[in-house]
């Protein structure tokens, strides 16, 4: 089930958001809403305001059932949850925002703009070649416009594997470095993985961890750099620490095997 954080109201009053409720506004909510009051963004079916297993307020529908995919509902519970947070952190945010320059166009999913920043969010869905998602990439950069990708475990996969081969063949000519491996990101292609359940959590290589507030804000701030293959917020102090662990804890656990 895709938890969608927002719903309108059916009498054109505007929405309810569940990233700025308060639990007595959401449990107020629950008990005064009336069937048809709220309607789902993705089918304008009946809304119906829950809290997840984990204690997260999000809206469901009335029947179970959707006239749209579970796919496209995911990438829309996606897209507004990201301009929600962009509006959070002080953005003018909108989604599937077409844009054009002299020499280009654009369409990004979710688009966000504070001050002189202006930042392009792609939740890409389908698969997409690594040389579309860095065309795509150069495009928002020659018009000086801020680009994250975010995508879906099995996308962001797939990228990570492509680019790992494009640095190999690029940078390391082919043979492995000396220790081993390496990160697999490349430079010029901002990504992190996005999963909405069982709650929100953004994760990527390297051991990457951030909650997508502070991800959108270092993004938003010029603070989500590429170092030696891995993107992370600052530097990559906290990953390394995380690898550090999560080897100590494997060795013991193959001590504790043996
Ligand atoms: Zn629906």
């Amino acid at each position: 089930m895709v938890m969608v954080i927002e719903a309108a109201y059916a009498n054109g009053t505007g929405v309810a958001n569940a990233l700025r409720m308060s639990q007595a506004q959401w449990l107020g909510l629950q008990r005064n809403y009336h069937v048809g009051d709220l309607l789902m963004p993705c089918c304008n079916a009946p809304a119906v305001p829950k809290i997840s297993a984990n204690g997260h307020p999000f809206f469901a529908h009335l029947s179970g059932a959707c006239s749209t995919s579970e796919e496209s509902q995911w990438h829309l519970a996606a897209k507004i949850l990201v301009r929600s947070v962009l509006e959070d952190l002080g953005c003018r945010a909108s989604v599937e925002v077409p844009g054009s320059s002299e020499t280009s166009r654009w369409k990004a999913d979710v688009w966000g703009e504070r001050g002189e920043a202006k930042l392009a969010i792609e939740i890409q869905r389908s698969y997409q070649s690594l040389r579309d998602y860095r065309t795509r990439q150069k495009k928002y950069r020659a018009e000086g416009i801020k680009a994250l990708w975010l995508l879906r475990q099995e996308r962001y996969s797939t990228l990570t594997r492509s680019m790992s081969k494009e640095r190999l063949r690029t940078e390391f000519g082919g043979k492995f470095p000396p220790a081993g491996h390496f990160g697999p990101c490349l430079a010029d292609v901002p990504i992190a993985m996005l999963e909405l359940e069982p709650t929100t959590t953004i994760t990527g290589a390297g051991f990457f961890t951030a909650s997508l507030p502070d991800l959108l804000e270092a993004v938003l701030s010029d603070r989500f750099l590429c170092v030696d293959g891995l993107w992370c917020i600052d530097n990559l102090d906290a990953m390394s620490r995380a690898a550090q662990l999560a080897r100590e804890r494997a060795a013991a656990q193959r001590a504790a095997d043996i």
